[in-house]
């Protein structure tokens, strides 16, 4: 049985729009925290803190935490239970929009975390890999859909344009599958925590990263096509031959390296 946490002190009520799904079970926020490692000279940064389910153990451990939280409602609680220490600075704002590169702080790559709203989880990652401030490692709770998402290598199920974009940045480690028991209002969906590590140097470096993304967006929004199909917009069957790539192949049958060797040849001939 799983042991569940006291009533928050303040009461709020868990607003669907920002996909509060707040953490209670306390045998899942200790083996997060385990997992963390946090240690006194790290600089963390959490995610929708919401009502603090981990806040409190990351202040404890971290040498400089920053939160930002979307929800203006949540805001005072956090500032009562966390704000007075000048190791915690709360941002009101929009994760999605927020400049992460603004928390970096000399000589302490940032460690990011949060049970993140799975609302807008995708396009956050996506926002979270283009960040150009030095990040030591990423640890989110996220739908397992998104986690299988994420590790999936090419010939896979779900392999596709989130696992290519976010391997081609870092490291994936899925942890452990969280249910969901463990969480106030009860999701419908199952969860996952998982580790993402940076790479120092992509697994297979590609010229222009923009036309990576677009080749790889342009693939798998016509996923059922063959690649003579799908990219007939880009490059045509003949080209596919000269990259030695078979024009007959489904999306979810090329690698990545082939669609950086795709990247790399759109981006010398345009
Ligand atoms: N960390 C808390 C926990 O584990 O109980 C709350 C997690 S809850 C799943 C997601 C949190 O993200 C909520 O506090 C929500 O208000 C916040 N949030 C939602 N959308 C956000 C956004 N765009 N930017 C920042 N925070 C957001």
């Amino acid at each position: 049985m799983t042991e569940q946490c006291q009533p928050p002190i303040l009461s709020h009520k868990a607003r669907k729009r920002f996909g509060q799904n707040f953490l209670r079970d306390k045998n899942i926020i200790s083996r997060i925290i385990h997992a963390l490692q946090v240690q006194a000279e790290d600089a963390v940064v959490e995610i929708g803190p919401g009502q603090g389910a981990l806040t409190g153990a990351l202040q404890a451990r971290a040498g400089h935490l920053d939160l930002v939280e979307l929800d203006r409602d949540l805001i005072p609680r956090l500032q009562m239970q966390f704000g007075l220490g000048n190791a915690v600075q709360i941002h009101q704002g929009d994760a999605l929009t927020f400049d992460f590169s603004r928390l970096a702080r000399p000589g302490q790559p940032l460690r990011i975390v949060g049970n993140l709203p799975y609302n807008i989880s995708v396009p956050l990652l996506f926002h979270l890999i283009e960040c150009t401030a030095p990040v030591k490692d990423m640890h989110f709770m996220l739908q397992k859909e998104v986690v299988d998402r994420m590790t999936a290598g090419v010939g896979e199920r779900h392999y596709g344009r989130l696992g290519i974009m976010i391997q081609y940045h870092c490291h994936v480690i899925p942890l452990f599958g969280v249910p969901p028991s463990a969480f106030s209002p009860v999701p419908r969906v199952d969860s996952a925590f998982v580790r993402l590590v940076p790479h120092q140097r992509p697994p297979v470096p590609c010229k222009d990263l923009a036309w990576l993304e677009r080749v790889v967006q342009a693939a798998f929004s016509a996923r059922r096509k063959t690649l003579r199909n799908g990219l007939k917009s880009l490059l045509d069957r003949d080209e596919l031959g000269q990259l030695d790539i078979d024009p007959g192949l489904r999306p979810e049958q090329v690698s990545m390296a082939a669609f950086v060797r795709l990247a790399d040849y759109l981006a010398s001939r345009s």
